[in-house]
């Protein structure tokens, strides 16, 4: 048996894999040292009282015979797809039918699977820097040739830097995938509808698929749009990712769902068009049985009263701390983006990323997040996140002031 050859393609490790080496070498060279890690992409506030009830809830109906659930629907209980249909699309205006909405343990899980959808010889464009996941999921397909210099040579990159403020321009060359993040991670900005228009035209001219990952949605604070489909016109090219990961602390406890309308189709082999709904729904029938009762339970008290308090309250901590971090780093010179919609906030270095990192790292004691980690566009760059305690962030700031 050989195994899959583009393995070895893959460049070889894992930007948090590298960073918690150098923090490990580091820690054990200076045990003194108290670091803070800015670097945390995961949450670390509890889960909403609410949230915790209805799992328990839900697990004690396992514990009897009437109440037990085995194997739940392929595609989600209906009590959390309504709930999702109504409070998070109908309210903004935008009708999805039951069948548009698929319940899973991940927006990685899907935004890593959806490229099962695409012929082999896909042409894909992502926004650069980028959540490595679309990347590397194409890549172990076989789609995006070799790694070469940091760059694939069959990958389309649509750079975000400080010069374009942070807008993509759609792409120059014709593609068939563009995967797009917004609220954007790593660099904590957003688009507006406007901004957003150009690829949805984009995707329509040149029969291309959008896939756009609103995995921090409950972020937004702007007014930015919380769906693709606030654009005119997305129905029919755009597939739409979303988690409770980041929106209520599930990264834990797994639940996430995507929005695939019927009107968005690709070609067959014999150029006539096929809903993607219909192979996403062929495609977890054979490789999915669901998330468990007791989560898309615990998912749904999301949407409750309660839960929606409780949520926000949690997004609003974390966004005091991206103040206090763009805040702080302004005030000691930096030029800094996001964190205003987002959970992160993206700065420019003085020096490379990685030394930066470094630097950060020794005089600071804080470890954050190289943007060269994230794609080409990303040197000179630097990630901070507000997943830290406020007391954690502010010391961190007050270090870093200190400079
Ligand atoms: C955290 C994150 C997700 C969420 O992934 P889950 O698998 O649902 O935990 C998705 N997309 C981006 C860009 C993220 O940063």
């Amino acid at each position: 048996m050989h195994v899959n050859p583009n393995f070895e393609k893959l460049p070889g490790s894992y930007l948090f894999a590298e960073i918690a080496r150098r923090v490990k070498t580091y820690a054990a060279a200076h045990p003194d040292a108290n670091l803070i890690k800015l670097g945390i992409g995961d949450v670390t506030r509890p889960l909403a009282p609410a949230v915790v009830e209805a799992m328990q809830k839900a697990a004690a109906e396992m514990l009897s015979a009437e109440t037990f659930r085995g194997y739940g629907p392929d595609y989600g209980y209906e009590f959390l797809i309504d709930a999702i249909r109504e409070q998070d699309y109908a309210s903004r205006g935008i009708t999805l039918t039951q069948d548009e909405v698929f319940i899973s343990d991940g927006a990685k899980t899907d935004t890593s699977a959806i490229q099962e959808l695409f012929s082999q010889d896909a042409y894909i464009a992502v926004t650069d820097p980028v959540y490595p996941v679309y990347v590397d999921s194409n890549a172990i397909a076989g789609r995006l040739g070799d790694f070469v210099d940091g760059r694939w040579t069959n990958l389309t990159y649509l750079p975000c830097n400080a010069e374009n403020g942070f807008v993509p321009s759609p792409p120059s060359e014709p593609v068939d995938v563009i995967y797009l993040c917004y609220p954007n991670n790593p660099t904590g900005t957003t688009l507006s509808v406007e901004q957003l228009k150009p690829f949805v035209e984009y995707a329509r001219k040149h029969n291309a698929l959008i896939i756009y990952d609103a995995a921090y949605k409950a972020f937004i604070t702007s007014g930015t749009p919380h769906s693709i489909y606030e654009v005119e016109g997305a129905r029919e090219v755009a597939i739409e990712c979303c988690s409770f990961s980041k929106t209520a602390g599930f990264t834990g406890v797994r639940c996430a769902y995507t929005v695939i309308p019927h009107e968005v189709k690709g070609f067959s082999a014999a150029e006539t068009p096929v809903e993607l709904n219909a192979l996403w729904k062929r495609r977890m029938g054979t490789k999915f049985n669901g998330v468990s009762y007791p989560v898309q339970r615990a998912a749904a008290a999301v949407y409750s009263t309660e839960g929606q308090r409780q949520c926000a309250e949690t997004v609003a901590y974390y966004l005091r701390n991206a103040a206090l971090i763009r805040e702080g780093l302004a005030a000691a010179g930096y030029s800094v983006f996001g964190g205003v919609d987002a959970p992160y906030v993206w700065l420019k270095t003085p020096v490379d990323s990685w030394s930066f990192f470094d630097i950060l790292l020794d005089k600071a004691h804080v470890v954050g997040t190289p943007g060269a980690g994230f794609g080409p566009s990303g040197e000179g760059y630097f990630r901070l996140t507000a997943f830290n305690t406020r007391e954690k962030t502010e010391e961190a700031l007050e270090r870093i002031r200190r400079l």
